[in-house]
């Protein structure tokens, strides 16, 4: 490949800026900032060898390409004026006014690394590019300018620095480039920076592309044609565009392992229609002459890239043959697919600042990548998970997941569904039970794949677990679990206890102030050796106390009789478990905790043996907790749960019969009841039968009142 030196002139810029700039004044301002920075460039040299006005005057080019607005196209002609020439601030403020001298600024600060450790100037770099992003998205756009012409005349540089550059435009830039949606820079880039990382792969694709060069130019040439005349006999306007694939691409997908006789869309057909009816109808028409390739059909028209791309794709078996990759979009559609976020400049018709908020405004709503980088700024993290997370949300591969309305949600590779679940939004991410991933129940740690369609569960009262963070995938998600756990656990289980005794009370038709008063209070405090409300909530969320049995404790006498058996009619009320909007599902009670009626429960989903329902607070859900989903009680099913207890004696005798005794008394069944020695005193271990929480907690009070019995507790494995 040669060098070419083109030369651009100041009316080249001017006739292109022309095409979509009429105001003569903004016209005016793009020539002065020209003639300022050639007056104060003159004398320097690019290493190319070139007077230095041709990089800005390249920089100014490339940004009328992508329909930059005048103070953008200034701000290029000026971009090194403040770095590297005998101009201050407040000269270029006074002559050019403080929006062009900001943007200016912008790029310098950004110019501005200083080179240390790999890691130190990269956290410079991503911070410095943030910033910029954030206070005005041109600013970055300008660098990526700037960087393109630099990339264009990279042979002047020495080989060393030439790669440093090379890889900071592939790993940096162009995935910058790419998530503005601005393809035209991105690609570019790529192809330039492929040809200085690993020339021998670039010249390898590039002759190999040459050699078939005129038979694919035939072979597209006929299938254009007759593709056109099918649009045309069924009265669709439409323009087509043969198009050329980047050889960073084609390189990319030889890595995946394929050949390259395999990549088959190296044939390309692009059509523009007018509008997005015609691109249904066109792909319609296509389909019923060309057959299409099996699972290569994607609507992006429906469904957005979150860079804002749309278009409609397909495969089809063309002439010859050949596979074809064929586009099809509308004129506006392809404008964005070009230069993205950039294209806000042509379409907004608005005034002055106008439309500066715009391109900003749209940036920040539309593009999640975006969001996710100043929700990063805002973080506070340390310099190397910041790092960390820039890269994953700036150049890592992403997939796409849908909410079940079709938002889309842009994820890094090997997220799970709690990251999902916090990409949406803190509050749903930290009360997050379970997930369902295209209609199977799926396990918190499952690991998602592109176009899942995935509907979290959740559960107001519910809260992060910790061990999450040993699978989430992106640093954003670690660092809100984290969040979480640093604000105050207490005031979490307070809030956690509170609602789920009103949940409770509600449920069961009570009023929450009048159980709540005084009287009751004391009552309650008492019987649980509590000493205030926040104590009882406490206790309550963090599973100490289930809600039920405090309720029981007050209600106890108040309640007739209640109508236990209730006829229901549907075929799974009968089991004692329900499952959250899940039907025919096995139900397993753990042995480890034996939960029995009334427990505060949850459901953890074991791998092909249907669901094991634990109790909250049981100590192997520690290691569980990322599989488990919100389980409740059927209160219509009476029946008896078996149980185990341990009893704590204070004495050596041996009071087994009494034992018995006292529990059959309470028309509890005994399973079986061990003895074992403790030093000091007898520890009996028993298993029973009970109807609930309501009996075991008065089992308890009731052994508790022996003079021989210290303590009662529930034996957990
Ligand atoms: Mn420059």
């Amino acid at each position: 490949m040669s060098h070419t030196k083109k030369i651009v002139s100041v009316d080249e810029v001017l006739d292109q800026a022309k095409t979509y700039i009429t105001d003569q004044k903004q016209l005016e301002v793009i020539k002065q900032a020209y003639l300022f920075a050639k007056e104060k460039h003159a004398g320097q040299f690019r290493k190319t060898g070139e007077d230095y006005i041709i990089h800005p005057l390249n920089v100014a080019m490339i940004l009328t390409t992508i329909y930059a607005d005048y103070q953008t196209i200034a701000a290029g002609f000026l971009h090194d004026v403040l770095e590297d020439c005998d101009c201050t601030y407040e000269e270029m403020e006074e002559k050019f006014g403080p929006e062009i001298t900001k943007l200016v600024y912008g790029v310098t600060k950004l110019s501005r690394i200083h080179f240390s450790t790999d890691n130190e100037y990269l956290i410079d770099y991503y911070k410095k590019i943030i910033v910029g992003m954030s206070e005005d998205v041109r600013v970055i756009i300008i660098k990526l300018a700037d960087r393109l012409h630099n990339m264009r005349t990279l042979w002047a540089v020495p080989p060393d620095r030439q790669k440093v550059k090379a890889r900071e435009a592939l790993e940096i830039l162009a995935p910058i480039a790419h998530h503005l949606g601005i393809h035209k820079i991105k690609s570019e880039l790529e192809d330039l920076a492929l040809r200085y990382l690993k020339p021998d792969v670039f010249y390898d694709i590039a002759e190999k592309l040459n050699k078939t060069k005129l038979e694919r130019d035939r072979t597209v040439a006929d299938m254009e044609k007759e593709v056109s005349d099918l649009l045309t006999e069924h009265h669709i306007n439409h323009e087509i565009k043969g198009r050329a694939k980047c050889i960073y691409s084609i390189y990319n997908k030889l890595n995946k392992g394929k050949k390259f006789s395999d990549i088959y869309d190296l044939l390309a057909l692009r059509i523009l229609v007018h509008t997005e009816q015609e691109c249904y109808l066109a792909l319609g028409i296509i389909h019923s002459k060309f057959r299409p390739l099996p699972k290569r059909f994607k609507d992006y028209i429906a469904m957005p890239k979150p860079n804002m791309y749309q278009s409609l794709h397909t495969t089809v078996f063309g002439i010859d043959g050949y596979l074809f990759e064929i586009q099809i979009r509308t004129y506006d559609m392809d404008e964005i697919a070009e230069n993205g976020i950039a294209s806000h400049w042509a379409y907004k018709e608005n005034k002055g600042s106008n439309k500066i908020a715009n391109l900003q405004s749209t940036t920040e709503q539309k593009l999640q990548f975006f969001k996710s980088i100043i929700d990063l700024s805002k973080d506070k993290m340390s310099n190397e998970e910041f790092v960390n997370s820039v890269k994953e949300e700036v150049l890592n591969n992403n997939i796409y997941c849908f909410t079940p309305k079709g938002d889309v949600i842009e994820l890094p590779v090997g997220a799970t569904p709690v990251d999902f679940a916090y990409k949406i939004h803190t509050k749903v991410g930290d009360t997050t039970t379970g997930a369902i991933v295209n209609n199977s129940i799926v396990p918190l740690n499952y690991e998602l794949k592109n176009n899942d369609i995935v509907r979290i569960i959740t559960n107001k009262s519910a809260t992060p677990s910790f061990e999450w963070i040993n699978f989430v995938k992106a640093t954003t998600t670690k660092n809100k679990i984290k969040n979480f756990f640093s604000k105050n656990e207490k005031d979490v289980y307070i809030e956690r206890g509170k609602d789920s005794l009103e949940k409770e009370l509600r449920k069961k038709k009570l009023s929450i102030s009048e159980f709540l008063s005084d009287e009751n209070l004391k009552d309650i405090y008492e019987e649980f050796k509590l000493d205030t409300l926040d104590d009882l909530y406490l206790s309550i969320g963090n599973g100490k106390i289930s809600p039920l049995s405090v309720i029981n404790f007050i209600v106890k006498d108040q309640e007739v009789a209640a109508p236990k058996v209730v006829k229901v009619t549907s075929k799974n009320m009968d089991a004692d478990i329900i499952v959250n909007g899940i039907d025919k599902v096995k139900v397993n009670l753990a042995n480890c905790c034996c939960p029995v009626y009334g427990d505060d429960i949850i459901g953890y989903i074991t791998k092909g043996n249907g669901i094991t329902v634990h109790r909250t607070n049981c100590h192997n859900l520690e290691m569980l907790e990322s599989r488990t989903l919100e389980v409740h009680w059927n209160t219509n099913v009476n029946k008896r749960y078996l149980t185990n207890i341990l009893i704590y004696s204070n004495s050596q005798d041996n009071h087994m019969l009494d034992l018995m005794q006292t529990i059959s008394n309470m028309n509890v069944s005994v399973d079986g009841i061990n003895m074992m020695s403790k030093v000091g005193s007898i520890l009996y271990s028993a298993s029973i039968y009970v109807t609930g929480l309501d009996q075991l907690t008065k089992l308890f009070s009731n052994l508790e009142k022996q003079p021989y019995i210290d303590h009662v507790e529930r034996l957990m494995r």
